[in-house]
């Protein structure tokens, strides 16, 4: 049968609509969520079931790069998942290569290796700075660093490596080999370091966000940084950058570590990297590719159909050149929120924030909560997503348009009065 035969182009599937009641009956109940079935995206907006058009300002929580339904997405869709959608790592392809040169040529990384998600690609990262320990610095029982009200994702290891009781109760026994520290405290790194380095244990890694996306958009200070890095360089010890919510333009540059004037050993990337299909990368220094055929794997790890998706994605990235974008439309927006904040000085502390990835920040012992916003914000006809309990999180695709920027902050003016 030729390729034509088996096309069908005007082939679509329908989904039949399901109740929120049978819906929670058939699916494990692992996240609460709003009550509404979204069912149609376009741009920055979606619809849901009944038909209500939201600004969608949660974006998939920072992935969806281009928004919905992207010109540049569904061709790239199209025409890989007609060309060659999925063979093993077994074999070569010109898609994974293609992104990964791409990643390499516009980052400091040497090389990269593809997953899944985001938790998949941290998990890369603590085995790459294990065997790094292991083989190059003879060191038996490695610890990687980490920070209090940090994110890295929910396996076993990455629950562990997330500085947040919350995330890891009930589920231990964890993961070995981590030890954690308040974020953007100097003192207490320095203090770690030579504390973990006197003891047997000793230190392999320090493993932070560029910005703490998930523990309430919380930017890292430059002198901060600046002293790990020297500290990592001067101890050999990897310095690894989780830029899962922060990387592939979200902060106005390609990289977190960007606003931060330094460059990681090792970075993670995901969620915005394929724009919404499923990809994720972890990427390093030549120096530390300690990994050999045979040491890490993934089935659908860089397969042509994500690879081929992503690389759209980071090519319309580029040439549109939305790094302009987001940090226009993130001075836009914070320049707007900051207006609010003056208006409502009892409920609303701070605005903060790097490009496209900002929070509102309520004062501690304000009666309202992030969830109370966001609540109020869906009936204005926005989507939030909350930060932890008090702050709450903007993070649009990077297409966003000035004027949709402008209808979020009259939408949170109407949400604040209501
Ligand atoms: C979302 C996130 C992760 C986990 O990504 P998954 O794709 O959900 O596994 C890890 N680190 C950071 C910083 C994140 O924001």
């Amino acid at each position: 049968m030729s390729p034509e035969t088996l096309v069908q182009p005007s082939l679509s599937i329908p989904s039949l609509p399901v109740s929120t009641a049978d819906f929670d009956q058939y699916v494990m109940s692992t996240y609460a969520r709003f009550p509404l079935t979204l069912e149609r995206g376009a741009g920055c907006r979606v619809w849901d079931t009944d038909g209500r058009e939201y600004l969608d300002f949660v974006a998939g929580i920072a992935t969806c790069t281009l928004g919905h339904a992207h010109p540049v997405m569904i061709e790239a869709v199209t025409q890989q998942i007609q060309t060659l959608h999925h063979v093993s790592n077994l074999y070569y392809t010109s898609a994974q290569g293609n992104l990964a040169k791409w990643l390499v040529e516009h980052s400091c990384a040497d090389r990269a290796f593809f997953c899944n998600s985001g938790a998949e690609a941290n998990e890369g990262a603590i085995k790459l700075a294990r065997k790094y320990a292991h083989t190059v610095l003879g060191i038996q029982s490695p610890v990687i660093i980490t920070a209090h009200a940090s994110f890295h994702g929910r396996t076993l290891a990455t629950i562990t490596a997330t500085g947040q009781p919350k995330y890891q109760k009930n589920f231990d026994p964890l993961m070995p080999g981590f030890y954690y520290v308040p974020y953007n405290d100097i003192a207490a790194i320095e203090d770690a370091v030579a504390l973990l380095d006197a003891g047997e244990r000793q230190v392999a890694a320090i493993m932070l966000e560029a910005l703490q996306g998930e523990g309430g958009v919380r930017p890292g200070d430059v002198a901060y940084f600046q002293r790990i890095r020297d500290l990592c360089t001067e101890k050999g010890i990897l310095l690894i950058l989780d830029e899962v919510q922060v990387g592939m333009g979200r902060t106005g540059r390609y990289w977190g570590y960007e606003n931060l004037g330094i460059e990681p050993d090792i970075f993670t990337s995901a969620k915005g990297l394929g724009g919404g299909i499923p990809i994720g990368a972890t990427l390093c220094k030549s120096f530390c590719d300690v990994f050999q055929p045979g040491d890490h794997a993934s089935t659908f790890g860089g397969n042509p159909f994500a690879c081929a998706v992503a690389l759209a994605v980071c090519q319309t990235l580029e040439q549109q050149n939305l790094l302009s974008n987001v940090q226009a439309r993130g001075e836009q927006l914070r320049t707007g929120l900051r207006a609010l904040a003056q208006q409502y000085p009892d409920v609303i502390a701070e605005v903060r924030g790097w490009g496209l990835i900002n929070g509102l920040v309520l004062h501690p012992d304000a009666a309202l909560t992030s969830s109370d916003i966001v609540q109020a914000a869906i009936a204005e006809g926005v989507l939030l997503v909350p930060a932890g309990p008090k702050v709450v999180r903007f993070v649009p695709p990077l297409i966003v348009s000035e004027a949709e920027v402008d209808q979020v902050l009259q939408a949170m003016q109407r949400a604040m009065v209501g």
